[in-house]
């Protein structure tokens, strides 16, 4: 691929807006006026369009700012404006700096890295967690079941060898305890 067709696919997708599916996972509020933590870009309603009220002079206020730095403030002519948030990022949904599609981008082009680095980090707490119970079995005698039953290991006699019984009274309450596993 040449450069200059790498290039342009690459500005396409930065200026992707995040999807439906990735603004419903970040929406938190609606706001009568927004502003975006990352480019500091201050988003505000019309008020013949919104529902919400402004205090007085404010409207007029932000109106001012617009006009003397249009690519700053910005008026909208919606009900309200959608905010969400992200890795301490928060703002309009669709701010003109496109940082949530970035992000959207980033996820789903790193989808492959961020599984691997997950599965490698369940893998390792697995082991970890396996030593733990490994540990705790041997110190305590007692062996640890993921049905939640808990089964003692004791020697038989003369043999020298551990044998599990099940401690039910534990889970079940019965008098009887430490009956046999089968
Ligand atoms: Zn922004």
């Amino acid at each position: 691929m040449s450069e200059d067709r790498t290039k342009k696919i690459r500005e396409k997708n930065y200026h992707t807006p995040p999807s439906d599916d990735f603004k419903d996972v970040l929406i938190s509020t609606g706001s009568i006026v927004a502003e975006c933590s990352y480019c500091e870009r201050v988003y505000f309603c019309n008020p013949k369009f919104t529902s919400f009220e402004y205090d007085i002079d404010e409207y007029e206020n932000y109106l001012k700012s617009a006009k003397e730095e249009p690519d700053k403030y910005i008026e909208v002519f919606e009900d309200g404006i959608s905010c969400g948030w992200i890795d301490n990022v928060e703002g309009p949904l669709n701010c003109k700096c496109n940082i949530f599609g970035r992000y959207e981008l980033f996820l789903v082009n790193e989808r492959d890295k961020i599984i691997t680095f997950f599965k490698n980090t369940v893998v390792k707490e697995f082991e970890k967690a396996k030593k733990s119970k490994e540990l705790f079995e041997e110190l305590s005698g007692e062996k640890l079941t993921s049905n939640r039953r808990r089964v003692i290991l004791v020697k038989d006699k003369g043999k020298g060898k551990f044998r599990q019984i099940e401690n039910r009274s534990r889970i079940y309450g019965e008098q009887k305890n430490g009956k046999e596993r089968v």
